[in-house]
């Protein structure tokens, strides 16, 4: 967990940059509520090995949320981060496109940051969507998957021109 560097108009979203006020009042209080749920959703971490808790609250363009938390397990690499949870529970019921996640943790100095494999997850289904990653009182940092992740791979990329090359012939 890095402390991402921060542009303080992007904080907790009062902006005097015009970006943030465009934005309907609507909105902020629909981020607002993003992460309260990913909050609340903090409360069932299961987290016996770290105690560190994560809650994750993704929002679909259809503006359905779901809701996920780490678990972690007693062979520790098989442990779960939210937002995959999250995700998973939102594809799992035929849900792919998003327009938000908010991720919440017990951090009171710092904005929790998704790890390098979320940041990969959340990839799969688009690098243009928001990514609000916030503290326990609310207050929280706006960015994309794509500021998260540069110049990354997705599913596209498979679909990519290839040399007409047998793999391992050199
Ligand atoms: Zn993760």
């Amino acid at each position: 967990m890095s402390t991402p560097q921060l542009r303080p108009e992007l904080v907790n979203g009062h902006s005097s940059a015009a970006k943030s006020h465009i934005q309907l009042h609507g909105m902020q209080e629909g981020v607002t509520g993003l992460i309260r749920t990913s909050l609340d959703a903090k409360e069932f971490a299961y987290c016996p090995y770290s105690k560190f808790r994560v809650g994750a609250a993704v929002l679909t363009r259809d503006g359905k949320v779901f809701t996920g938390c780490n678990v972690e397990n007693a062979c520790h690499n098989l442990g779960i981060c939210a937002e995959r949870i999250a995700i998973s529970k939102a594809v799992s019921e035929g849900y792919r496109d998003f327009k938000a996640i908010a991720i919440a943790s017990d951090l009171s100095d710092q904005f929790i940051s998704p790890c390098g494999g979320c940041r990969q997850f959340m990839r799969e289904f688009g690098a243009r969507w928001d990514v609000y990653m916030s503290k326990p009182d609310g207050s929280y940092v706006e960015t994309t998957v794509d500021a998260l992740l540069p110049q990354s791979f997705g599913p596209e990329d498979l679909q990519m021109k290839k040399v007409q090359r047998i793999p391992n012939e050199f």
